[in-house]
């Protein structure tokens, strides 16, 4: 596995690779790997004759108030994991070479950043297109791997991808989980025994949702407030949003009718969790 640090030659080799007719699979993370960000490389290498996974936590997609200093680091571990799976090159470039000097063009999706995550982060999801774009021009992959963990992440980046033309295909990856239902991230280490405990609240949330739709209930504000009492009668919570919308364009919808997304965002202490599931009536 190679560990390549400067945009330049991370671009050679992947020009290369292109030449030789290789297919090159892509999996930007921001490092400090669990099983989720390993199933997005196996699925990768499955559908890929190289892996490129690329390491960078960006600066431009956390707000002011938010974990950019204190999010969790450790290179030479994931270069260990990411080596046992098979990955040809761990792409780490430096922020100075990213945004140097002068930078000053963003991508901006619009409507699919508005809601959910959008509302609360502003200035994220324009960070994480801006990287997306530059990362898929250095990098060249003819497909990248995101988790549905950030669900509204990958629509958005699916739609840049549409919107601009961009020649590589992004595969949507099933969450993965702990043996109690928290879905893995590398934010849970900011958590407390006693608030590991209560974070398992979202993934029961999401249950709760299933169930009570199931049993017939189809309106929206008496599922939210239902679930709003299950997740704060957990210690150490406190909601951030839950929302019931349409998978495809976000909007917000009233009553069960179609397949719908339940998200929810809930601060855990001072991690702030997000989870996901497909509603279906
Ligand atoms: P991150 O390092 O948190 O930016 O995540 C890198 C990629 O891994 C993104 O595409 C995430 O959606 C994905 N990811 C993170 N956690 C999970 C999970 N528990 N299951 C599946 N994918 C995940």
């Amino acid at each position: 596995m190679r560990l390549i640090k400067e945009i330049s030659q991370m671009k050679t080799w992947s020009e290369t690779s292109r030449k030789n007719g290789l297919r090159i699979g892509f999996v930007p993370t921001m490092g400090y790997f669990h099983e989720g960000h390993l199933s997005l490389m196996r699925r990768a290498k499955e559908l890929a004759d190289k892996v490129v996974v690329s390491i960078f936590v960006n600066p431009i997609q956390f707000g002011p108030q938010e974990d950019f200093r204190d999010y969790p680091r450790d290179l030479e571990r994931d270069a260990r994991l990411a080596e046992e799976i098979g990955v040809d090159v761990i792409f780490t470039p430096k922020a100075e070479e990213m945004y140097p000097e002068g930078f000053q063009t963003f991508v901006e999706v619009e409507r699919l950043t508005k809601p959910l995550c959008g509302a609360r982060r502003p200035g994220h999801f324009r960070g994480v297109t801006t990287v997306c774009l530059k990362l898929f021009n250095i990098v060249k992959p003819h497909f990248a791997v995101f988790g549905l963990k950030d669900y509204q992440q990958y629509l958005v980046v699916k739609r840049m991808v549409a919107d601009l033309n961009l020649d590589l295909e992004i595969i949507g990856h099933p969450i993965v989980r702990e043996k109690d239902g928290l879905a893995m991230s590398s934010r849970n280490v900011y958590l407390s025994p006693e608030e590991r405990k209560s974070a398992t609240c979202l993934y029961k949330a999401l249950c709760l949702a299933q169930e009570k739709v199931k049993k017939g209930v189809r309106i929206v504000p008496t599922l939210k407030q239902e679930l709003e009492q299950f997740i704060i009668s957990h210690p150490y919570t406190e909601i951030d949003y839950v929302e019931f919308c349409h998978p495809e364009t976000l909007d917000p919808v009233k009553e069960i009718a179609g397949p719908t997304l339940l998200a929810l965002a809930v601060f855990v202490g001072k991690a702030r969790l997000i989870d996901n599931t497909l509603i279906e009536p």
